[in-house]
């Protein structure tokens, strides 16, 4: 369990988290980037607005 930086929900973690992974908060629906695992870190993903097939 760790908080979400965006609203400070819990959020729960797989056992297989992996760093770069992307964790979606319940909560608030914040896309979270797994910075670290030991402990925890969460980052709140950037926003991706490239070109998504345009
Ligand atoms: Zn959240």
């Amino acid at each position: 369990m760790t908080e979400c930086v965006e609203c400070g929900a819990e959020v729960s973690l797989p056992d297989s988290l992996e760093v770069g992974e992307i964790v979606d908060c319940p909560t608030c629906g914040a896309e979270l980037e797994v910075i670290d695992v030991e402990p925890p870190v969460l980052e709140s993903a950037p926003e991706l607005e490239e070109d998504w097939g345009e």
